[in-house]
């Protein structure tokens, strides 16, 4: 039994192992994240199309070729490592979400509870607080704060249509009053992995504002656009880097997708 035990250990610490050594975006050898995807990491941010009830959204890239799967790598392939890396360009978004603000507190968007206990992890309160490290260390008094929590039970949003999942998160969030978040201390910025309908944003800002906490914007990883899912054609993209460009990061990877 405890030799089995142990060589079950060795097979899954290998297969990590094997995992780390191949790029999460692409999946070619060598490399945790190989030059090519770095690269597409580090062309945002960009700013999202807007949503009904949602600030101001900043997005890594589109869901879409290789900022998709590095992030799905992170999320649902137990490669946590992975998360340094987009809490990268997550920072940027929040950056850009609130460009003078002195201080910011990153509000993650909260984990469902049995999503979280499976994967041993939440993941975007994982990346807020690795992305408010990584703004600390640009001078940035930067915190990230769990102050949202659900008060009442939702369905997983993946195959949802929109307005199904409008009803699903319509007053399913409360903020906490005394959540370290009080007005004058800064800008709060919303913090979640992936912009679809902006439902769940939407939520956040209004159970943020219901406690007096005024979001000045929001940051993602990825945002759905055409040809990136099956919202694709409701959610035309107009997207704008901060330079201006029509295209966005990753202009290679959203033709043919
Ligand atoms: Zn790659």
């Amino acid at each position: 039994m405890a030799i089995l035990s142990v060589l079950s250990g060795w097979t899954a610490a290998l297969g990590d192992l094997v995992l780390e050594q191949r790029c999460a975006g692409c999946g070619l050898g060598g490399a945790v994240v190989c030059a090519a995807c770095a690269e597409a990491l580090d062309q945002g941010p960009w700013r999202c199309r807007s949503r009904r009830g949602c600030p101001p959204v900043w997005a890594v890239g589109p869901h879409a070729g290789r900022g998709r799967a590095v992030l799905l790598a992170f999320k649902n392939g137990g490669r946590r490592a992975l998360g340094e890396r987009l809490a990268r360009g997550l920072a940027g978004a929040v950056r850009a979400a609130a460009p003078t603000a002195r201080r910011i507190r990153l509000v993650p968007v909260p984990g469902r509870a049995a999503a979280t206990r499976q994967r041993g992890y939440d993941p975007v309160r994982t990346l807020s607080t690795i992305a408010a490290a990584r703004l600390r260390g640009q001078g940035v008094d930067a915190r990230a704060v769990s102050a949202l929590r659900y008060v009442h039970a939702t369905r997983d949003q993946v195959g949802l249509d929109s307005a199904a999942r409008w009803s699903n998160l319509a007053g399913a969030m409360r903020a906490r009053s005394h959540g370290g978040l009080p007005p004058e201390e800064g800008a709060a910025v919303v913090v979640d992995d992936v912009l679809t309908t902006g439902a769940t944003l939407a939520e956040a800002v209004r159970a943020l504002g219901a406690t007096g906490v005024r979001v000045s914007g929001a940051a993602v990883v990825t945002e759905r656009g055409p040809g990136t899912g099956r919202f694709g054609g409701e959610y035309g993209h107009t997207g704008r880097r901060g330079s201006g460009s029509d295209t966005g990061p990753f202009p290679d990877l959203l033709s043919g997708l």
